[in-house]
Protein backbone atom coordinates (compact mmCIF):
# COMPACT_ATOMS: atom_id res chain seq x y z
CA UNK A 1 0.00 0.00 0.00
CA UNK A 2 1.16 3.11 -0.73
CA UNK A 3 2.14 5.59 2.12
CA UNK A 4 2.06 9.33 1.57
CA UNK A 5 4.82 11.85 2.59
CA UNK A 6 5.08 12.06 6.24
CA UNK A 7 2.93 14.46 7.91
CA UNK A 8 4.85 17.43 9.74
CA UNK A 9 3.57 18.45 13.04
CA UNK A 10 3.22 21.99 11.72
CA UNK A 11 0.93 20.60 9.11
CA UNK A 12 -1.22 18.44 11.22
CA UNK A 13 -1.69 21.71 13.76
CA UNK A 14 -2.72 23.60 10.75
CA UNK A 15 -5.03 21.27 9.52
CA UNK A 16 -6.87 21.27 12.76
CA UNK A 17 -6.25 25.30 13.75
CA UNK A 18 -7.80 25.46 9.64
CA UNK A 19 -11.28 23.53 10.96
CA UNK A 20 -11.87 26.02 13.91
CA UNK A 21 -13.53 28.99 13.56
CA UNK A 22 -12.49 32.51 15.51
CA UNK A 23 -14.46 34.87 14.23
CA UNK A 24 -15.45 37.21 17.40
CA UNK A 25 -18.85 36.49 18.86
CA UNK A 26 -19.43 32.87 19.04
CA UNK A 27 -20.66 31.19 21.95
CA UNK A 28 -22.01 32.27 25.14
CA UNK A 29 -19.02 34.26 26.05
CA UNK A 30 -18.63 36.06 22.94
CA UNK A 31 -14.87 34.55 22.37
CA UNK A 32 -15.50 30.89 22.01
CA UNK A 33 -13.52 29.24 19.18
CA UNK A 34 -16.17 26.93 17.19
CA UNK A 35 -15.27 23.66 15.95
CA UNK A 36 -16.47 23.56 12.23
CA UNK A 37 -15.75 19.87 11.17
CA UNK A 38 -17.07 16.71 12.60
CA UNK A 39 -18.38 16.16 15.96
CA UNK A 40 -19.61 13.08 17.95
CA UNK A 41 -23.07 12.39 19.69
CA UNK A 42 -21.75 14.34 22.68
CA UNK A 43 -21.44 17.67 20.85
CA UNK A 44 -17.36 17.40 20.93
CA UNK A 45 -15.64 17.95 18.06
CA UNK A 46 -13.16 14.73 16.86
CA UNK A 47 -10.32 15.28 14.75
CA UNK A 48 -7.74 12.11 14.13
CA UNK A 49 -4.02 12.42 13.62
CA UNK A 50 -0.59 10.41 14.06
CA UNK A 51 1.84 12.68 14.22
CA UNK A 52 1.80 13.51 18.18
CA UNK A 53 0.68 10.53 19.26
CA UNK A 54 2.97 8.34 17.09
CA UNK A 55 -0.09 5.99 16.24
CA UNK A 56 -3.55 7.09 14.69
CA UNK A 57 -5.64 8.92 17.21
CA UNK A 58 -8.99 10.21 17.51
CA UNK A 59 -9.31 13.33 19.70
CA UNK A 60 -11.60 14.77 21.06
CA UNK A 61 -10.89 18.47 19.35
CA UNK A 62 -11.03 20.95 22.85
CA UNK A 63 -8.44 18.26 24.32
CA UNK A 64 -6.32 18.68 21.11
CA UNK A 65 -6.21 22.06 21.38
CA UNK A 66 -5.44 21.85 24.93
CA UNK A 67 -2.31 19.51 24.54
CA UNK A 68 -1.32 22.50 21.28
CA UNK A 69 -1.39 24.91 24.14
CA UNK A 70 0.06 23.13 26.95
CA UNK A 71 2.38 20.52 25.50
CA UNK A 72 0.44 17.70 27.52
CA UNK A 73 -2.80 16.80 29.62
CA UNK A 74 -2.22 15.51 32.79
CA UNK A 75 -2.88 11.98 33.31
CA UNK A 76 -6.54 10.80 33.97
CA UNK A 77 -7.54 14.40 33.49
CA UNK A 78 -10.67 15.36 31.61
CA UNK A 79 -10.49 18.38 29.81
CA UNK A 80 -13.47 20.87 30.63
CA UNK A 81 -15.01 24.33 29.29
CA UNK A 82 -15.44 27.37 31.28
CA UNK A 83 -17.88 28.60 28.38
CA UNK A 84 -20.12 24.87 28.67
CA UNK A 85 -19.71 25.14 24.89
CA UNK A 86 -18.58 21.95 23.68
CA UNK A 87 -17.62 22.85 20.27
CA UNK A 88 -15.57 25.62 21.87
CA UNK A 89 -11.47 25.22 21.23
CA UNK A 90 -10.38 28.18 22.63
CA UNK A 91 -7.98 27.35 25.07
CA UNK A 92 -8.90 30.01 27.45
CA UNK A 93 -11.73 28.65 28.11
CA UNK A 94 -10.36 24.99 29.14
CA UNK A 95 -9.00 23.69 32.16
CA UNK A 96 -7.99 20.17 33.43
CA UNK A 97 -9.77 18.90 36.22
CA UNK A 98 -10.86 15.34 37.80
CA UNK A 99 -14.23 13.71 37.30
CA UNK A 100 -14.85 15.21 40.68
CA UNK A 101 -13.82 18.62 39.73
CA UNK A 102 -15.60 18.27 36.51
CA UNK A 103 -18.93 17.04 38.46
CA UNK A 104 -18.52 19.93 41.19
CA UNK A 105 -18.74 22.62 38.26
CA UNK A 106 -21.87 20.86 37.28
CA UNK A 107 -23.51 21.06 40.16
CA UNK A 108 -22.47 24.53 40.77
CA UNK A 109 -23.63 25.10 37.73
CA UNK A 110 -26.75 23.42 37.44
CA UNK A 111 -27.50 25.28 41.14
CA UNK A 112 -27.71 28.45 38.56
CA UNK A 113 -29.71 26.55 36.12
CA UNK A 114 -32.25 25.07 38.83
CA UNK A 115 -32.26 21.70 38.28
CA UNK A 116 -30.75 21.19 41.83
CA UNK A 117 -34.42 21.42 42.97
CA UNK A 118 -35.05 18.06 42.36
CA UNK A 119 -33.41 16.38 45.19
CA UNK A 120 -31.08 12.90 44.67
CA UNK A 121 -34.10 10.84 45.62
CA UNK A 122 -36.00 12.42 42.75
CA UNK A 123 -33.65 11.98 40.41
CA UNK A 124 -32.99 8.30 41.23
CA UNK A 125 -36.68 7.98 41.16
CA UNK A 126 -36.93 9.86 37.22
CA UNK A 127 -34.21 7.76 36.47
CA UNK A 128 -36.02 4.50 36.77
CA UNK A 129 -39.02 5.94 35.61
CA UNK A 130 -37.37 7.13 32.48
CA UNK A 131 -35.89 3.76 31.83
CA UNK A 132 -39.29 2.65 31.86
CA UNK A 133 -40.84 4.66 29.63
CA UNK A 134 -42.28 3.22 26.38
CA UNK A 135 -40.74 3.98 23.15
CA UNK A 136 -41.99 5.37 20.10
CA UNK A 137 -41.57 3.75 16.28
CA UNK A 138 -38.42 5.71 16.18
CA UNK A 139 -36.98 4.48 18.70
CA UNK A 140 -37.25 7.43 21.68
CA UNK A 141 -38.91 7.62 24.29
CA UNK A 142 -42.48 9.22 23.98
CA UNK A 143 -42.48 12.75 23.79
CA UNK A 144 -45.47 12.53 25.42
CA UNK A 145 -44.51 10.09 28.79
CA UNK A 146 -41.41 12.31 29.38
CA UNK A 147 -43.96 15.63 29.57
CA UNK A 148 -46.08 13.89 32.28
CA UNK A 149 -42.51 12.75 33.84
CA UNK A 150 -41.68 16.17 33.91
CA UNK A 151 -45.39 17.74 35.09
CA UNK A 152 -45.26 14.94 38.10
CA UNK A 153 -42.02 16.34 39.17
CA UNK A 154 -42.51 19.98 38.18
CA UNK A 155 -39.70 20.20 35.66
CA UNK A 156 -38.88 21.02 32.79
CA UNK A 157 -38.96 17.75 30.10
CA UNK A 158 -35.45 18.43 28.91
CA UNK A 159 -33.83 17.98 32.40
CA UNK A 160 -36.01 14.49 32.43
CA UNK A 161 -33.75 13.69 30.16
CA UNK A 162 -30.65 14.64 30.91
CA UNK A 163 -31.39 13.33 34.29
CA UNK A 164 -32.80 10.01 32.57
CA UNK A 165 -29.48 10.36 30.50
CA UNK A 166 -27.47 10.20 33.19
CA UNK A 167 -25.80 13.52 31.64
CA UNK A 168 -26.88 15.02 35.17
CA UNK A 169 -27.00 14.18 38.61
CA UNK A 170 -23.94 10.82 38.22
CA UNK A 171 -23.16 11.33 41.50
CA UNK A 172 -24.82 8.43 43.80
CA UNK A 173 -24.29 6.07 41.42
ZN1 LIG B 1 -15.64 28.79 24.65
Amino acid sequence: MKRGPKVSKEKTEKLFWDKVDKTPGLGPKGTCWEWTAGKNNGGYGHFAESVFSGKRKIWKAHRFSYFLERGSIPDGMLICHTCDNRSCCNPDHLWAGSAKDNSDDMFSKGRRNGWLKVTDDQALHIRQEYDDLPLSKSGKKKRGEVSRLANQYGVTNSLIVQIGKRRLRRIND
